[in-house]
């Protein structure tokens, strides 16, 4: 299991990206984690009140090969479940297009 370090991120849009490698950050409620490699998205995991992500996270871009058991620094909010299913994805990646 490796340590994710916490980015700070403001009003920035979806697209904004970090200049870190590893890192993870909230927008607009949702976690986004950002691979070694620099592809960002939506982290729908589980992530319980020590900040240990459930279950192991896989880097959606093809070819990446980033997959690992990861723990959030800096987890402040408890134990989120992981409530995501694919309708809520689509749903959200919808509104997120008509913005
Ligand atoms: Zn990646």
């Amino acid at each position: 299991m490796i340590d994710v370090p916490r980015i700070a991120k403001g009003d920035q849009p979806y697209e904004w990206r970090p200049p870190q490698g590893l890192c993870w950050w909230l927008w607009r409620g949702l976690v986004m984690l950002q691979c070694p490699n620099g592809h960002s998205c939506h982290l729908p995991h589980a992530v319980n009140a020590s900040g240990v992500v459930t279950p192991s996270a896989v880097c959606p871009v093809a070819g990446c090969g980033f997959h690992e058991h990861l723990r959030l620094t800096d987890w402040d909010m408890g134990d989120k479940a992981d409530k995501t299913t694919q309708a809520d994805v689509l749903a959200r990646r919808t509104e997120e297009l008509d913005e």
